[in-house]
C-alpha cells in the first residue's frame, strides 16, 4: 500500500467495534483499522505516537507469531503497520462521523498517531473464480464455547450455565441490550448440526454485536437497535433468495427454506478445514463432552443420538482449543496474576517486566513460555507468569470473530442451463458455493485487564443468580 498516494475519497467507513474503526478501499480489497479512544480524550491523545504504533505492531506480532500457530495459519491474515498522513486521517475523521451507529460514539478514532492496521478486506475476497454474483460473507464473534471445569470455580451454576447466556441477563439488566440473545455458544461448539443450525438462528433472530452479513463487501445485516426487527428479516430474505433458488423450487422457495438453505451452508463451512468446495473430506470428530448449556432452549432430548463433536482441521475446534487455555477459570488465575503483580512490585526493575514478557513481545519465546508452562504449581512467579499468558491467549479467542466467505460456484462452468437444472433436480441440494475460513480481531489483552474480569465475573454470576434463573 503506497501510503503517499492515498486518497480521501478512495476510502469509506465500513465498521467498527469497541477498539477500533475500519475504513475500506472502493476498488482494492484492503481495509485500514485504526484505534479508538474514549471520547472525554479526544482532546488529548492518551498515548505517544511511539506508543501508538507499538500497539499496533504488537497486535501483528501477536496474531503472526502466537495467535497463528494455536488457530491454524491458513486462518490468519496479520497485516501490517503503515503510518499514515495526518491530514488524511482528519478529513477521513470528519467525512464517516455521521455512519457511526450512536451507541458507537462513546469513542473516537485516534487522529493524531497516524497509525494504522492495514489488512486485506475478508469481506470482498478475491476469490479464484470471477463470478457474477456478489460474495456472501458472514461474521460471527462465537464467544466462549465450553464450561469451566477448573476446581477454584466458587458458584456451581458456572459449572451449568454458560457465560454468554449468563451475561446476557447482565446486559439486558444494566440496558445494554433491550431483549435477551438465544444464542448459545455451546450450541455452536457442538458439532451437531442441529444444533449449530439452532444456534445460527438465534444468532440472525438477536445478531447483538455477535453477527453480521456482507454482500460484495456492504453489511447488509446487523443488529440495528430501534428499528424494526422483521422489516430486517424481510430484507435480509431478500438479498438471500437469488443465492438459493434451485431445481424445482426455481418459483416457490419459501422463505423458511431459503434460510434453512442458508444455515445449511454456513454449517458447512463451519465444520470445513477452511476452504474449498463440497467438504466432503472424512475428518476425526473430537468428541462432544460435557458441553451442554441448560440455558439453551435446545431440546435435550434431541441431542442423545448423533452428537460428533468437532473435526479436528475446522475453524470452531481450533478457536475452542486455545479458548480452553484458560484452565483456572478467573477464579483461580486471579491469585496467579497477582503473584506477577507482587514480584513486579517487589522488583520494580523495567528489565523484570521485560523478561517476564508481561507486555511483549509477542515472539517465539512469549509462545514458548505458555506451552511449556508445568501442570503442578511450583509457586515459582515463571508459573504463574505463563498461566497468565495462557489466560490472556484463551481471552483472545473468547473475542475473535470468524469470517465465512461464500462465493457460489461459477455460472460459467455449468452453461448448458438444462443439464444444471436436471441435477439440481435430481440432487435437489443447495447450489454449490466454494468458501474460505478467517478469524479476525486478534489482539493480546492487556496484563492489566484481568482484575476486571474478576469482578466483571463477579457481577455477571450475582445478576444471574438474583434475577436470571428465575426466568425461563
Ligand atoms: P471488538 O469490539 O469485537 O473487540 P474491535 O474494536 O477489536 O472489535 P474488529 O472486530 O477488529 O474491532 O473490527 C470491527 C469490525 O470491522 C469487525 O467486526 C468487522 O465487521 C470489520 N472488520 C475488521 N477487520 C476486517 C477485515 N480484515 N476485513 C473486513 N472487515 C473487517
Ligand atoms: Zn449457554
Ligand atoms: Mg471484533
Ligand atoms: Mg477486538
Amino acid at each position: 500500500m503506497d501510503v503517499d498516494k492515498m486518497e480521501e475519497k478512495d476510502w469509506k467507513y465500513h465498521g467498527e467495534g469497541n477498539k477500533s474503526l475500519v475504513l475500506s478501499h472502493v476498488q482494492l480489497s484492503r481495509v485500514l483499522r485504526l484505534l479508538k479512544y474514549p471520547a472525554e480524550d479526544s482532546e488529548n491523545p492518551p498515548q505517544t505516537v511511539e506508543q501508538a504504533f507499538r500497539q499496533i505492531q504488537n497486535i501483528v506480532d501477536f496474531s503472526s507469531n502466537v495467535m497463528s500457530s494455536l488457530l491454524g495459519e491458513k486462518f490468519i491474515h496479520s497485516g501490517e503497520v503503515v503510518k499514515l498522513p495526518l491530514e488524511f486521517v482528519r478529513q477521513l475523521s470528519i467525512r464517516v462521523q455521521h455512519q457511526r451507529p450512536a451507541w458507537r460514539c462513546d469513542k473516537v478514532m485516534d487522529i493524531y498517531s497516524g497509525c494504522a492496521l492495514c489488512l486485506p478486506n475478508l469481506t470482498s475476497p478475491v476469490l479464484h473464480q470471477p463470478t457474477h454474483t456478489p460474495p456472501l460473507c458472514i461474521e460471527i464473534k462465537p464467544k466462549c464455547g465450553f464450561l469451566p471445569s477448573s476446581k477454584h470455580v466458587s458458584k456451581d451454576i458456572k459449572t451449568k450455565v454458560c457465560r454468554f447466556c449468563m451475561h446476557q441477563h447482565y446486559k439486558v439488566a444494566s440496558g445494554k441490550w433491550r431483549r435477551r440473545s438465544l444464542y448459545c455458544p455451546l450450541d455452536l461448539f457442538s458439532g451437531n448440526r442441529q444444533r449449530m443450525h439452532f444456534a445460527i438462528r438465534h444468532l440472525i433472530e438477536e445478531p447483538q454485536n455477535n453477527f453480521k452479513i456482507f454482500k460484495g463487501g456492504q453489511c447488509i445485516y446487523s443488529s440495528k437497535e430501534g428499528s424494526d426487527d422483521s422489516l430486517d428479516l424481510n430484507s435480509l430474505l431478500h438479498h438471500l433468495r437469488p443465492y438459493f433458488l434451485y431445481g424445482n423450487n426455481r418459483i416457490n422457495t419459501t422463505s423458511k427454506a431459503v434460510l434453512n438453505d442458508f444455515i445449511q451452508v454456513l454449517v458447512n463451512a463451519l465444520l470445513s478445514g477452511g476452504g474449498g468446495g463440497d467438504g466432503g473430506m472424512v475428518t476425526e470428530r473430537q468428541g462432544e463432552g460435557r458441553s451442554f448449556c441448560e440455558a439453551s432452549l435446545f431440546n435435550k432430548e434431541r441431542i442423545r443420538h448423533g452428537s460428533q463433536g468437532l473435526p479436528s482441521d475446522s475453524v470452531l475446534f481450533r478457536i475452542l482449543q486455545t479458548q480452553m487455555l484458560d484452565t483456572q477459570d478467573i477464579e483461580g488465575l486471579y491469585p496467579l496474576y497477582h503473584r506477577v503483580e507482587q514480584h513486579l512490585q517487589d522488583f520494580p526493575k523495567e528489565s523484570v517486566r521485560t523478561r517476564l514478557q508481561i507486555d511483549g513481545p509477542y515472539d517465539e519465546a512469549f509462545l514458548e513460555k505458555l506451552q511449556k508452562c508445568p501442570t503442578e504449581d511450583d509457586g515459582s512467579v515463571e508459573f504463574a507468569v505463563a498461566k497468565v499468558h495462557q489466560y490472556r491467549v484463551a481471552m483472545t479467542a473468547k473475542d475473535c470473530s470468524i469470517m465465512v466467505a461464500l462465493v457460489p460456484s461459477s455460472e460459467k462452468e455449468e452453461d448448458d442451463e438444462g443439464q444444471r437444472q436436471l441435477r439440481d433436480f435430481l440432487s435437489s441440494r443447495p447450489p454449490a458455493f466454494s468458501y474460505s475460513v478467517s478469524i479476525l480481531d486478534l489482539d493480546p489483552k492487556p496484563f492489566d485487564s484481568i482484575p476486571r474480569q474478576l469482578r466483571l465475573d463477579q457481577k455477571i454470576v450475582s445478576c444471574y443468580l438474583r434475577t436470571g434463573g428465575a426466568l425461563p
